[in-house]
């Protein structure tokens, strides 16, 4: 099976509860399975602050889907919460990008991989480094040095909201 590693994201609606309802959703797809699955980080969003924090975490898993299948699968679990979002005329309450897949480095117009963006940002960075911090991502580098490069300071902002883990970094 590929090893695979998501992002997951919510502000809206109990975004705690969304965030655990989508890592059983992600272990019932088919050909796959939930091998690991980070604490849950809490951040500010970034803009206008006149939005609740963001509740972000990571899964590592195992799966036979191809990337794109992979993709199309994690927009159908997001297709699931957003019906609420249609509802209430807010903001979608649950965001999955695919972090990276084995090695695969992708530039199409469905899937970019790794996902753009995961060197700069400190809520995927840290819930990545709980699982594996000497995670290679191609092009970018380790995921701790990528934390290092974003300073000391970052993985102090995103804080654990369960398991008080004191950083490393
Ligand atoms: P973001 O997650 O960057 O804030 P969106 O979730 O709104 O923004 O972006 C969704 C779009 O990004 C989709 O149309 C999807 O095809 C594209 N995309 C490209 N690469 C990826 C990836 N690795 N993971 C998730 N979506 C991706
Ligand atoms: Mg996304």
């Amino acid at each position: 099976m590929a090893k695979a590693w998501i992002g997951l994201g919510s502000n809206l609606e109990n975004p705690s509860q969304q965030i655990t309802d989508a890592f059983t959703e992600l272990d019932a797809l088919p050909k796959t399975q939930v091998v690991r699955r980070s604490s849950l980080w809490q951040s500010k969003p970034f803009g206008p602050q006149d939005q609740p924090d963001f509740i972000n975490a990571v899964a590592e898993i195992a799966t036979n889907l191809t990337p794109l299948a992979l993709l199309v699968a994690l927009q159908n679990i997001e297709n699931l919460h957003q019906r609420k979002r249609e509802r209430h005329w807010g903001p979608r309450t649950l965001d999955l990008d695919l972090l990276t897949y084995e090695q695969v480095v992708l530039n199409t117009e469905k899937l970019t991989l790794p996902h753009p963006g995961i060197a700069e940002r400190a809520f995927v960075l840290c819930p990545l480094a709980e699982l594996d911090e000497n995670l290679m991502l191609p092009n970018l580098g380790k995921v701790k040095q990528l934390i290092q490069q974003l300073g000391k300071q970052a993985c102090n902002e995103v804080l654990p909201v369960e398991a008080k883990v004191t950083t490393r970094f």
